[in-house]
């Protein structure tokens, strides 16, 4: 429909306002390494309503510190040199958007209330994600919305359609289906055009395409997703949904490495800061338009979160109990349920974990990779005398035995039936041999209290074998291979015994 538009020819077109004064101002000082405290303040006095924003934001609860601060150099003490720049960027840049009105069929009212929101949010969600990069998330949070005006600007017959079916506020996906860009990107370019600075316009640019669970780690990354999970918040209060809008929050709060509960601070907290905020605007913008928009926003905020509160709380019980019967699941995937050793599947994790280790570095460990299968004798005849019970008493005991005859970084499994597996993931053929030696001794030794009374003495025949170098997964193979066949000579050699295996043999 509108592929002939390009986002740089739309930037250069006469309808895309120019930068504020005050913001040029804030930009010179906060680029010149010579500029002092007594500067920005001077810069920021010469604006009233700026002045006002600042000194309003200095006595939020965010940042105030005791008395009401009524100085422009207190409130800048007080926020600091750096978030001043910003903050009062992030403004004066909003600013040079209308106060009322409508633009290309969006309604202004509507387009403060998302920025106020998203602004709002942005600070607080960094508060938890990024605190260092709070002030920089507010700005984009803040003038993320400005580039649907400028395309409602500048291009009014192609934008004013969707802006009508999309009920004054085109989803960035819209847009890009539209005109194969968006207006985040478009945000992107105002700033970079204005010379605002590149951590801004690089985190506008990538709100869309950061994963939520984090990009490469870099600021710009870190802002965008926090200012997407912030229009995740703004729809939230925004649009209707049924509590679709809440689920989808927190399934997006969680990719974000956020818990309900926070979820929950972060939705309470965006409505109350979001009318000072408010406040502090109506102090540069007039008429009744926008003053019933702050009173219609409060309202909407109020009542959506009494509805919110509650199902906050269902869905986080929900989520509490889910956890716990994971965990459960995960245990007993994991966990052989008779002798409470790892099971087979576990084992086979752990081994492959521990090969993969050796094959990328094998420096990793300082000697071999060693196995020792451990096999109980005749055990067929314990269950024919003693009966399946007596069978299993004998098995719990032996896993006993396991567990305190090996050292803690060795991994010891059941790896079916009467048979056990374990992995010294460093010992050289002397020391396995010795504490296969121990183990056959401890079984040798333990007395099984059988069930229907009376005690049971078994034996059990065990190979061992180790695996030098390894630079494939076949190697593991031959080495549960090897240790297999020694266990085979053991039981040919007349049982209760140890015998070393070698690879390939
Ligand atoms: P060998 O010395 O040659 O190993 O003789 P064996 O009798 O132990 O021979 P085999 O390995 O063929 O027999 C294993 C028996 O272990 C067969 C099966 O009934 C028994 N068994 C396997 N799993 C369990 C279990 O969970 N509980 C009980 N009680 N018995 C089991
Ligand atoms: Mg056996
Ligand atoms: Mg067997």
């Amino acid at each position: 429909m509108a592929a002939d538009i390009v986002l740089e020819t739309l930037l250069d077109a006469r309808e895309v306002p120019t930068p504020p004064a005050a913001a040029l101002r804030v930009l010179e000082i906060k680029n010149d390494p010579e500029a002092s405290i007594n500067d920005l303040v001077e810069a920021v006095q010469q604006d009233p309503s700026l002045a006002a924003k600042i000194l309003s934001t200095a006595n939020s609860p965010v940042y105030r510190r005791g008395d009401e601060v009524t100085s422009v150099d207190r409130a800048v003490a007080l926020i600091g040199f750096r978030s001043v720049t910003t903050i009062a960027l992030a403004f004066s840049v909003a600013s040079t958007m209308p106060g009322s009105g409508s633009v290309a069929g969006i309604p202004m009212s509507t387009f403060w209330t998302r920025s106020l929101l998203t602004a709002s949010a942005a600070r607080l969600a960094s508060r938890s994600l990024a605190p260092q990069l709070s002030e920089e998330a507010f700005f984009v949070g803040l003038v993320a919305g400005l580039g649907r005006v400028v395309m409602g600007m500048v291009i009014p017959d192609h934008y004013e359609p969707l802006a009508t079916e999309h009920e004054g506020w085109p989803s960035l996906a819209s847009e890009h289906a539209t005109f194969d860009f968006s207006s985040a990107v478009t945000t992107a370019g105002l700033l970079r055009k204005w010379g605002m600075p590149e951590m801004f316009a690089a985190a506008a640019d990538l709100i869309e395409t950061v994963p939520s669970a984090g990009g490469d780690g870099s600021d710009e990354s870190e802002i965008a997703r926090i200012v997407r999970l912030s229009m995740a918040v703004t729809t939230f209060y925004v649009e209707e949904g049924d509590g679709w809008v809440l689920r989808e929050l927190i399934a997006h709060a969680l990719e974000y490495g956020l818990s309900p509960e926070a979820v929950d601070e972060l939705l309470d907290a965006t409505r109350d800061n979001v009318q000072e905020l408010a406040e502090q605007f109506e102090l540069a913008i007039n008429g009744a338009s926008y003053e019933s928009l702050v009173a219609n926003a409060r309202a909407q905020l109020v009542e959506l979160s009494l509805q919110t509160d509650a199902e906050l709380r269902a869905e986080s019980d929900r989520r509490a109990e889910l956890e716990v019967e994971k965990a459960q699941l995960e245990a007993e995937a994991r966990n052989d349920p008779l002798t409470g050793l790892f099971n087979r599947r576990a084992f086979d994790e752990q081994f492959d974990q521990n090969l993969s280790l050796r094959i990328r570095d094998p420096k990793v460990f300082a000697k071999p990779m060693g196995i020792i299968m451990i096999d109980l004798d005749h055990f067929k005849s314990v269950n024919d005398t003693h009966g399946h019970d007596g069978g299993d008493a004998v098995l719990v005991k032996l896993a006993d035995v396991l567990r305190v005859t090996t050292r803690t970084e060795e991994i010891v499994a059941r790896f079916g039936g009467e048979e056990f597996i374990l992995l010294a993931p460093s010992a050289t053929e002397e020391e396995l041999l010795r504490a296969a030696e121990r183990i056959r001794a401890g079984i040798e030794l333990m007395e099984v209290e059988l069930p229907g009374g009376g005690y049971l003495k078994v034996t059990a025949s065990l190979g061992a074998a180790v695996l030098e170098t390894a630079t494939t997964a076949d190697d593991g193979t031959m080495l549960v291979k090897a240790a297999d066949q020694a266990l085979y000579a053991a039981k040919a050699n007349g049982r209760n015994q140890v015998q070393l295996g070698h690879i390939g043999a």
